[in-house]
Order: C-alpha cells, then sequence, then structure tokens
C-alpha cells in the first residue's frame, strides 16, 4: 500500500489482486499519476475518502465490501470521484449498470494497462474539462449547466453520473444533429472506437430512464442518437 504523489493528481486502485495492481501502478505512474493501491472494499472507501483521488480504478469483487457498494456509499456521501470499474465478466457489467451506481465507465478483465490507462485519462479530462463547458443549455423540459453540472428537468434536479451528463450535454450542444455511436465515443469518451459501441448504448439508455417521460433523445435507426426538443 505505498503511495506516489504527482502533479498530475491521484489515482487509486482498488483492487485485489497484486498482478493487476502492479501493472496498473506502473502504467499509470509513467503517465504521471500518483497511484494509490487498496486491496479491499474497507480501505478503498476510506482511501477515497481522506485522499481526494482524482479518479478511481474499482474492482468489484473485493475483500470486505465488494466495488459496487463501495460506489454506492461514495454517490450517497455526495462524492462524485470519477469511478471507473473493473469486472471479471461480462454479465457484471449489466449488474453495475442495472444498479445505477453511478459509474463513469466499465472495463471488462482481461484488460490491457494500456486501456485502463487511456480511461483514467478521459474520465480524468471529463471532470476536469468541466470548468471551460459552454453556457447553460436548454432544450424541451430539459435545462442542463456545465459549470455547476446541474440538470434540471421540467424543474427538478435529476442526478447523472459525469459520463451521462457529458453525453447529454455534448448532444443538446447541438440539437437536431446526428451523431453516430463512433462519433459520441471518440467525442464524449475521448478515446477511439476499440471498445465496441455497447458502451454508448447502454449510456444512453441509462440517460433515458432517468429522463422518463422527458426524454429528448431520439435514436436514428442505423445511425445513431441526436437530441431534439420533441423526438
Ligand atoms: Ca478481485
Amino acid at each position: 500500500m505505498s503511495e506516489s504523489t504527482s502533479a498530475k493528481g491521484l489515482v487509486l486502485v482498488v483492487e485485489d489482486e497484486r498482478a493487476i495492481s502492479d501493472l496498473l501502478r506502473m502504467y499509470l505512474s509513467r503517465e504521471g499519476y500518483g497511484v494509490h493501491v487498496a486491496t479491499t472494499g474497507p480501505d478503498g472507501l476510506s482511501y477515497a475518502r481522506t485522499l481526494h483521488p482524482i479518479a478511481m480504478v474499482l474492482d468489484v469483487g473485493l475483500p470486505g465490501i465488494d466495488g459496487t457498494e463501495v460506489c454506492r456509499q461514495l454517490r450517497a456521501e455526495g462524492n462524485w470521484v470519477p469511478i471507473l470499474f473493473c469486472t471479471a465478466r461480462d454479465d457484471e457489467v449489466d449488474r453495475i449498470i442495472g444498479l445505477e451506481l453511478g459509474a463513469d465507465d466499465y472495463i471488462t478483465k482481461p484488460f490491457s494497462p494500456r486501456e485502463v490507462v487511456a480511461r483514467v485519462k478521459s474520465v480524468v479530462r471529463r471532470a476536469q474539462h468541466a470548468a471551460d463547458a459552454p453556457g447553460p443549455l436548454s432544450l424541451g423540459p430539459v435545462q442542463l449547466d456545465p459549470v455547476t453540472r446541474r440538470v434540471l428537468v421540467d424543474g427538478k434536479p435529476m442526478m447523472l453520473t459525469a459520463t451521462e451528463f457529458d453525453l447529454l450535454a455534448h448532444l443538446m450542444d447541438n440539437p437536431g444533429r446526428v451523431y453516430s455511436r463512433d462519433q459520441l465515443l471518440s467525442e464524449v469518451w475521448g478515446y477511439a472506437a476499440v471498445v465496441g459501441t455497447r458502451t454508448v448504448d447502454v449510456h444512453v439508455a441509462q440517460v433515458r430512464s432517468k429522463l422518463g417521460d422527458h426524454d429528448i433523445i431520439r435514436t436514428v435507426r442505423g445511425v445513431g442518437y441526436s437530441a431534439e426538443a420533441s423526438p
């Protein structure tokens, strides 16, 4: 559980498999991040609270408390540190999404450390670029303020994860414009579309289910998605 600090900020890796945490530490350090490794759920939770990391790489299967519970507790406390989930199985992805935990991204094992680094950079970049985002956006019943990261739907506040927020903001920034899944991956997630476009679909589905009757996203079959006042 050694710790290294860096100007780029600290990434908290919560992973009980030594081989994986060693690899992540090496690759993330090489990119200039400080890295702190916790090996149990309770440790992960307490370091997330005390070290104020700029991002977390969070394994799902952990001793003590599992990763989904760690995330749930942090969100319940109002801690919105960007979280990249690592899962051992594909079906855990559905569980993570189904629980609406407020994960920012997920990656399935076995993964390449390079890809984890790319994802970490991406969640950090998105969280940090919020400050120089465009002015408030309004479309139909949805109002979104990229500076405060607040969303109002029909006048009522709505909670979105960082990724969901960025996705909706991107669509709302150009109402009516249709974005392909690949475009959204590179423009919102910030990495090339090597991960497949299912990520886009699941996040769009999450935003839509939160918007409910006030859904402003239109599916353009065979093309992608757009935001429209009356889709
Ligand atoms: Ca594990």
